[in-house]
């Protein structure tokens, strides 16, 4: 059995859920199809979700109209027949039915989960109506019914597993279930997700637990590519990685995959392949325990970075510091992304803000606390890169006009990070994409 996740742009018109038809039934072996909301939709439902939570009920009425307008065009192209129109538009109502009655109550945090669950309901309900319409055998299974996450927000593998299979047996004489990305259960059974861009996190995790022989990531793009698209101009597709390269790239920003989205692939040795909706002969990236090549395959950049620096001349050199400053990250569940120390400093990076205060507190006792905001890491990432030679010297050379604040190597094989000043960020992309890639 495979996996096929479509993401929002491979679902966002009625031509294209067209192409994805062909797509998942061009070959016998029986899959599971993940889908997307239609690109813009869980973006219009943040915005709902926000105006809602600042009383703004008017703005969110006319929000909630223009989404319903917007999927009124949609199935009027979608679906031809009277039958499934009728049922196309009775679960467009249905949807937009809840929202407007979730205007007239008191908002919660639950409530802002239940909006954004929206998408993906509505774009795997409306796609299932079109396979009716064209005949094709297929079974709805509702994610709400297997996948969950704990109280720490982490997917519980073992139960979604178990359920998954149960399903899956109940339904042997099924070749073709759809279900969406995204949304799940939390500890307490309310509705919730796995972040955004969480779909391709529901589909590694899909293929972790039935063991797929392979998890297809479609998007609007040919692979994994070795630069930031939307920062450089020429960029060009890798054709291989390995599960580690991969994770790396997606944890440091490569937007094309959920950052913690290989890890359930890579444990249950799962390959991941990443391809074009749009251009489905393109050979797109295959991510596997192999690396294929040695040397520097990509770049990467997450924004958002906070640096922390805690300045102390009397307390560095003890042993048990770094401990004492790592169990106040730890104390808050923040992870570290970047470290360097000095004889008398040290600056760690963090990506969330939620418990900064907090932790700036209780760093207090240990020195003197600076941090800098706005910053951005960029990571290079390869196989064996740290052995590999000159990957230093271009490096260094590229960035001379950047003023480059901390750097770390060697922590792995694969990778070297760079934390830079965020104004910074684009000419270091493409400082790095003429220097270690001679592309321009
Ligand atoms: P989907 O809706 O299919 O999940 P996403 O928008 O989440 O698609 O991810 C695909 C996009 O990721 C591409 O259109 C591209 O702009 C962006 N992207 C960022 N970095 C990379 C990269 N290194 N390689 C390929 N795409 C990337
Ligand atoms: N629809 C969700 C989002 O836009 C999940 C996804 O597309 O992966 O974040
Ligand atoms: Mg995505």
């Amino acid at each position: 059995m495979k996996i096929m996740k479509f993401g929002g742009t491979s679902v966002g018109k009625p031509e294209r859920m067209r192409q994805v038809t062909e797509l998942i039934t061009k070959e016998a072996e029986p899959k599971i199809v993940v889908l997307s909301a239609l690109s813009g939709t869980t973006n219009a439902l943040v915005e709902i979700g926000n105006s809602i939570a600042s009383g703004e009920r008017e703005q969110a009425k006319q929000q909630i109209d223009k989404l319903e307008a917007h999927y009124q065009s949609f199935i009027k192209e979608l679906v031809k027949k009277e039958k499934t129109y009728a049922k196309a538009k009775a679960i467009v109502a249905e949807h937009f039915e809840f929202l407007n009655i979730i205007l007239k109550i008191s908002f919660s945090e639950a409530l802002s989960k239940d909006i954004l669950a929206q998408g993906e309901l509505l774009s795997t309900k409306l796609f299932c109506t079109y396979l009716e319409e064209q005949g094709i055998d297929h079974m709805l299974l509702p994610a709400l019914e297997f996948m969950s996450i704990d109280a720490h927000d982490e997917p519980q593998i073992g139960s979604i597993k178990v359920k998954l299979s149960q399903l899956l047996d109940q339904n042997k004489n099924k070749k073709l279930f759809i279900t969406q990305g995204y949304i799940c259960r939390n500890s307490r059974g309310e509705v919730d997700n796995l972040k955004r861009g969480g779909s391709d996190y529901s589909a590694s995790l899909i293929a972790a637990a039935i063991n797929a022989s392979v998890c297809e990531i479609w998007t609007d793009i040919d692979g994994m590519h070795n630069n930031d698209p939307r920062v450089v101009k020429k960029t060009v597709a890798i054709e291989q990685l390995s599960f580690e390269e991969a994770a790396e790239l997606a944890y440091f920003g490569a937007k094309i995959l959920h950052p913690a989205s290989i890890w359930p692939a890579q444990f249950y040795k799962v390959p991941v392949k990443l391809l074009n909706t749009m251009e489905p002969e393109a050979k797109g990236t295959l991510i596997t325990e192999e690396a294929g090549s040695v040397g520097v395959k990509a770049i990467a950049a997450k924004d958002g970075i906070i640096a922390i620096n805690i300045r102390s001349s009397r307390m560095l050199l003890a042993y048990g510091f770094l401990r004492k400053i790592f169990e106040v990250f730890e104390k808050y569940r923040t992870s570290i992304d970047m470290i360097t120390t000095s004889e008398v400093a040290v600056s760690v990076t963090i990506d969330s803000t939620v418990h900064l205060k907090e932790i700036l507190k209780e760093l207090e006792p240990f020195g003197t606390v600076e941090t800098e905001d706005n910053h951005t890491i960029v990571s290079i990432v390869g196989n064996e890169i740290t052995q590999t030679k000159d990957v230093l010297s271009k490096l260094f050379d590229a960035l001379i006009p950047i003023p480059v604040r901390m750097v770390s190597y060697g922590g792995s094989k694969h990778n070297v990070s760079l934390l830079v000043p965020s104004a910074y960020k684009t000419q270091t992309l493409q400082l790095l994409n003429k220097g270690l890639f001679g592309l321009e």
